[in-house]
C-alpha cells in the first residue's frame, strides 16, 4: 500500500517539490489532502493530478473559484465526458487540523509559512503522525510543547529543512547522539554577503529575494538574506536534537554544497553533501528509513573547484546574533522573535520599512520582552497574535 500523504501548503515551493516526488513513486506514495491558501487554481490542479481526497481552502469564499478551476482542469483532460470525481472542500486551521490527522493518513508535509502552520503541525504530533517538517517557525514559536507532544503521542519528526535533515542524516548510527560535540549548520549567506554595509539599508525586496543558490518562498528568502533563517535554524537544532544551544554552530559556506556537519568527541566530523535541491531532503524524509530516486542531479566532487567556509560575520548579520541571544534567555524570547520577524518581513516585502530596519524591530521586541510559560498550545498563539499586533503597533511609529 502506498504510504498516504497530506501537504499542508502543497502550493507553496516546498509543497511543490514534495508533489514531483510522488508523481515519481506512485507505487509508494499517494495524496490524501492538500492545502492552498491564495493560490487555488494550482491546487485545483494539483488535486485532480494525485486525485487528493480532501482539499483544504482557506475560507469558504473561495468555493466557487475552485469548483470552476476544477471544471477546467478536467475539461483539459484526454477523456472529458468522465471527469473524475471532485474532492471534498473543507476550509481553514479546522480543515488543515484536519487532515492532518485523519486516520487514513500516514504523513504529514508541514510546509506552510509562519506561525499560520503551527496548531496544524502540533495537532499532527498529538495524533502520533509522522511529521515532514519544513515549517521551522512553528518549532521556533513552541519547540518545547512540540516536542513534548511527540514524545507523549509517539510521533516522528523528520526534519525536511536541508541542514537539519543533513544532521539527521550524519546521526544514523548507534549511540550517535551522546558522542555530539558540536552540530554545525551551513549557511550561504544569501545575496548580501559582500555587499558594502552602507548600501545594505537601500536594498529592495527584489534583491533581497534573488537568493545566489536556492528558489525558495518569498519570506524564507528575505530571512536567508538577514540570516534570521539561520537563528530560526539553530533554534529548530536544539529541539529536534536535543542539544543546548552552546553545541550549535553556524559557518559560511557560499557554495551550498555541504549541508551540514555533526563534530563527534573524537575528531570525526560527517557531513552530507549534495546540490542544492530541496528534492533530496524531502525524498530522505519521504522514504526514510529507505531512500528513492528524485530527479535530483548528482554531484560530481572533480567537477567543483572550491568549497570555502567562513565564520559568520555579526555586524553584517545581527539577526543571527538576536537569535542567539533569544535562544539563550528562553522559549517565549524565541516566540517573540519569530513573530516580530513574520511582521517586519511582511513590512519589508511591502515597501513599509527598510531592509535593515528588520533587525532592529525583533531587537526592540526582544529587549521590552519579559520570560513567561506556557502549558498549552492555544496560550502560545495567543501570545503569538499579541506579539504580532504590538509589532505591528511599533511599525506605525518612526524608526530611527
Ligand atoms: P512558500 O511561500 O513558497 O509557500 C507557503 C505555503 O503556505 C503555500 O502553500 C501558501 O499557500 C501557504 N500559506 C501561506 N500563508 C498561509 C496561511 N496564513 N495559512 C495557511 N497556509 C498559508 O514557502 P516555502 O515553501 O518556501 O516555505 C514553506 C516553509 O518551509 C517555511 O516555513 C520555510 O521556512 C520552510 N522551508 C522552506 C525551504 C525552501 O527551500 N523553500 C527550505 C527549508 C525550509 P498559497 O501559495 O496558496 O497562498
Ligand atoms: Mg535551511
Amino acid at each position: 500500500m502506498p504510504k498516504q500523504i497530506s501537504i499542508l501548503g502543497a502550493t507553496g515551493s516546498i509543497g511543490q517539490s514534495a508533489l514531483d516526488i510522488i508523481r515519481s513513486h506512485p507505487e509508494q506514495f499517494s495524496v490524501y489532502g492538500l492545502s492552498a491558501y491564495s493560490q487555488i487554481q494550482a491546487v485545483a490542479k494539483a488535486a485532480l493530478e494525485f486525485q487528493a481526497k480532501v482539499v483544504v481552502l482557506n475560507h469558504h469564499q473561495q468555493t466557487t473559484e475552485f469548483q470552476e478551476h476544477w471544471h477546467q482542469a478536467c475539461q483539459a483532460l484526454a477523456k472529458p465526458s468522465c471527469p473524475p470525481r471532485p474532492p471534498e472542500l473543507r476550509f481553514g486551521q479546522e480543515g488543515l487540523k484536519s487532515i492532518a490527522t485523519d486516520a487514513e493518513v500516514d504523513s504529514v508535509v508541514c510546509a506552510i509559512v509562519g506561525t499560520a502552520g503551527l496548531a496544524s503541525a502540533y495537532a499532527a504530533a498529538c495524533a502520533g503522525k509522522t511529521i515532514l517538517l519544513a515549517n521551522k517557525e512553528a518549532m521556533v514559536a513552541a519547540g518545547e510543547l512540540f516536542m513534548a507532544a511527540v514524545a507523549k503521542h509517539q510521533a516522528t519528526v523528520l526534519p525536511l529543512d536541508s541542514e537539519h535533515n543533513a544532521i539527521f542524516q550524519c546521526l544514523q548510527q548507534a549511540h550517535a547522539q551522546q558522542y555530539i560535540q558540536n552540530v554545525i549548520l551551513t549557511a550561504s549567506g544569501g545575496p548580501f554577503r559582500q555587499t558594502p554595509l552602507a548600501d545594505l539599508s537601500h536594498v529592495t525586496p527584489e534583491q533581497a529575494c534573488k537568493h545566489p543558490n536556492w528558489r525558495m518562498g518569498r519570506k524564507i528568502s528575505v530571512d536567508s538574506a538577514t540570516m534570521l533563517n539561520k537563528g530560526l535554524e539553530i533554534i529548530e537544532a536544539k529541539w529536534l536534537f536535543n542539544l543546548p544551544w552552546q553545541q550549535i554552530k553556524v559557518l559560511i559556506h557560499p557554495e551550498s554544497i555541504v549541508h551540514s556537519l555533526v563534530q563527534y568527541q573524537d575528531g570525526s566530523l560527517l557531513a552530507q553533501l549534495g546540490h542544492a535541491d530541496m528534492r533530496i531532503p524531502i525524498s530522505y524524509a519521504m522514504a526514510y528509513p529507505h531512500r528513492v530516486s528524485n530527479n535530483s542531479r548528482s554531484l560530481a566532487l572533480h567537477e567543483l573547484t572550491q568549497l570555502n567556509f567562513s565564520l559568520p560575520d555579526l555586524q553584517r548579520f545581527p539577526c543571527l546574533q538576536l537569535a542567539y541571544q533569544a535562544m539563550a534567555a528562553s522559549q517565549s524570547h524565541c516566540l517573540v522573535l519569530n513573530a516580530a520577524n513574520e511582521i517586519a518581513v511582511a513590512a519589508f516585502l511591502q515597501g513599509k520599512i527598510g531592509f535593515t530596519q528588520i533587525a532592529q524591530v525583533i531587537d526592540t521586541m526582544l529587549q521590552a520582552h519579559q520570560t513567561q510559560t506556557f502549558h498549552q498550545i492555544d496560550d502560545v498563539l495567543a501570545f503569538d497574535s499579541e506579539c504580532r499586533q504590538r509589532t505591528s503597533q511599533l511599525l506605525k511609529q518612526p524608526l530611527d
